[in-house]
């Protein structure tokens, strides 16, 4: 059998996420359809205790564009994220929590600005319903002092969600950090970066 490579690899990590593969699988089917790109969804169960992991296998059964990596023990997301994108085969890459907290439905706009020549492009937040004041105030401090420290700027208000080309899915592979910030090493490695924009979505 010839193994077809797929244009676009969706990214997800999976820490007890049961009640969320469902939807997030129906949603993301729907979207890469009105694509008409060719896709495989790359699936790392981070440690889960709930049935994250039979429900993946079960969905891979059925649909051979699930991919399924399981780690041996909870890593934390960091390490899930590292993982699948070792394993994607596509053009492009586009990690995206399981939670449905990065909408799939934007999808469609990252790959537009793919298409004009951009290697990364950004989701980044304009709000963040259903994220408390704490973690609204900790999360801006962070990035404050974070980018201080940091000769690269990492941007505020983007999570994992985002858009990476081949040659900056090969340049993080030869990256030996091993104990890894991701949204660190995609600033560092450089490359034509936009960004798109977006409404956070409440933990689904
Ligand atoms: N996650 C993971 N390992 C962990 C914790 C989380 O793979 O140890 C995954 C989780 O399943 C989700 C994504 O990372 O797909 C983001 O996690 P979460 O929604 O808890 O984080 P937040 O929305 O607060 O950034
Ligand atoms: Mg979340």
């Amino acid at each position: 059998m010839t193994a077809i490579i797929p244009e676009i690899s969706l990214i997800v990590p999976c820490h007890n996420e049961v009640e969320n593969l469902s939807a997030l699988y129906d949603r993301i089917k729907a979207v890469m359809e009105k694509t008409g790109k060719s896709w495989e969804m790359v699936c790392v169960n981070d440690g889960s205790m709930d049935s994250t992991l039979e429900y993946l296998m079960a969905l891979q059964q059925q649909d051979h564009r699930i991919i399924v990596i399981d780690l041996s023990r909870n890593f934390g997301k960091e390490a899930a994220l590292t993982a699948a994108l070792d394993h994607a085969r596509g053009n492009c890459a586009i990690p995206l929590d399981a939670d449905l907290q990065d909408p799939p439905e934007l999808i469609p706009e990252l790959l537009i600005k793919w298409q004009e020549g951009y290697d990364i492009v950004n989701a980044v937040r304009l709000s963040r319903d259903g994220e408390s004041w704490l973690k609204r105030a900790s999360a801006h401090a962070f990035y404050r002092i974070i980018n201080r420290m940091s000769v690269v700027d990492i941007p505020t208000d983007t999570g994992d969600f985002r858009l990476l080309s081949r040659p900056v899915l090969d340049a993080l592979k030869m990256l030996p950090e091993r104990r890894r910030f991701m949204k660190g090493l995609f600033a560092w490695v450089g490359f034509r970066t936009t960004e798109v924009y977006y409404h956070r979505e409440p933990r689904y």
